[in-house]
C-alpha cells in the first residue's frame, strides 16, 4: 500500500452542498467525509434531506451548489449513470424494480450499467447477476417477475442491483423500513457481507438498533442541515440530536 490510512484521501467527500427546490432548501450547506471501509449511518427526521443528499450524491438530482468528489474526483452534477460506472451505486427509498422483467434480468441491468470494466456480453452480465442473487438470497426468484416478489425480496432485489455494478461505495436509503424482524435480520446479515467484502456503506435508516449495531459512525440531519457527526454513542447521547430526532422517534 502506497498510502498509510492517516494519509489517504476521503473516499467520498461532500463539501458545502445545498440543494433547492423552488423556494425549498431540502439539503443546506452540508458537509460529510466518508472513508474508505467505513459504515457510516445518516439518521433525522422525516424531510430532513436524507434522500435528497442521497440523490444529489448519486447524480439522480443536481445540487444547486456545493461539491461532491469521489475518489479524488468531482462528480457533482454528473448523471448518475456516470456516478455510477466510476463505482458509486445507490438504492432508492422507493424501491423500483422494472416489473416486467425478471429478477436476473433486473440485476444484470446492474451489471450493464457497473462500473468498469464492465461485462461484454449478456453471458458475463448473467454470471454476475446470478451470483449477487445468490448472495441476496434470491437465486431461487431469478426467474420470476420483479412486480410478484414480496417487499423484503423486492428491497433485496434493489441492493443486489447495485452490488452488479460491482461497486466501491453504496448509498442504502431505508432497505429496513417495512421489514418484519425476521426479514431486517436478514437484510442487516447481508449488509454486513458486503461490509466483509471490502464494500463501503451510507445508509440512511431509522432502526437505530440497527445503525448502532452496524455502523462506525452515525451524521445526523435536521431541516437540511448536518447537526451532529461523530461515533455512535456521542452521537445518540447528543442533546441536539435527542430534540431533533430521537425525542421524535420514542415519543
Ligand atoms: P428525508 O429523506 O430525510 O425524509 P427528503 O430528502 O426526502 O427527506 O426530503 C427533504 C425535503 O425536500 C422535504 O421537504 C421534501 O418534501 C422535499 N423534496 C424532496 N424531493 C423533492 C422534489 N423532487 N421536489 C420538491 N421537493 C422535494
Ligand atoms: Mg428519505
Amino acid at each position: 500500500m502506497a498510502e498509510s490510512a492517516g494519509d489517504a484521501a476521503p473516499l467520498l467527500s461532500i463539501r458545502g452542498l445545498t440543494k433547492r427546490f423552488g423556494g425549498l432548501v431540502a439539503v443546506s450547506d452540508v458537509s460529510l467525509e466518508v472513508s474508505a471501509g467505513e459504515i457510516v449511518g445518516l439518521i433525522g427526521p422525516n424531510g430532513a434531506g436524507k434522500s435528497t443528499l442521497f440523490k444529489v450524491i448519486a447524480g439522480i438530482e443536481a445540487p444547486t451548489s456545493g461539491s461532491v468528489i469521489f475518489e479524488s474526483k468531482p462528480i457533482g452534477g454528473m448523471r448518475a449513470d456516470r456516478v455510477c460506472r466510476r463505482g458509486l451505486a445507490s438504492t432508492h427509498q422507493i424501491v423500483r424494480p422494472f416489473p416486467h422483467m425478471s429478477v436476473l434480468e433486473n440485476a444484470m441491468v446492474g451489471a450493464f450499467f457497473g462500473r468498469e470494466p464492465r461485462p461484454h456480453s449478456t453471458h458475463a452480465a448473467r454470471e454476475i447477476a446470478l451470483e449477487v442473487l445468490g448472495a441476496c438470497g434470491l437465486a431461487e426468484r431469478a426467474y420470476s417477475p420483479a412486480h410478484s416478489l414480496t417487499l423484503a425480496r423486492r428491497k433485496r432485489l434493489e441492493i443486489a442491483r447495485a452490488l452488479a455494478t460491482s461497486p466501491v461505495i453504496v448509498l442504502l436509503d431505508e432497505v429496513l423500513a417495512g421489514l418484519n424482524p425476521t426479514e431486517t435480520d436478514r437484510t442487516l446479515e447481508l449488509v454486513r457481507s458486503i461490509v466483509a467484502g471490502g464494500i463501503t456503506i451510507v445508509m440512511v435508516e431509522h432502526n437505530l438498533r440497527a445503525v448502532r449495531g452496524l455502523c462506525s459512525r452515525i451524521a445526523v440531519m435536521a431541516q437540511g442541515r448536518k447537526i451532529a457527526d461523530g461515533d455512535p454513542a456521542s452521537v445518540l447521547a447528543d442533546q441536539n440530536v435527542v430534540d431533533a430526532y430521537l425525542g421524535t422517534v420514542h415519543a
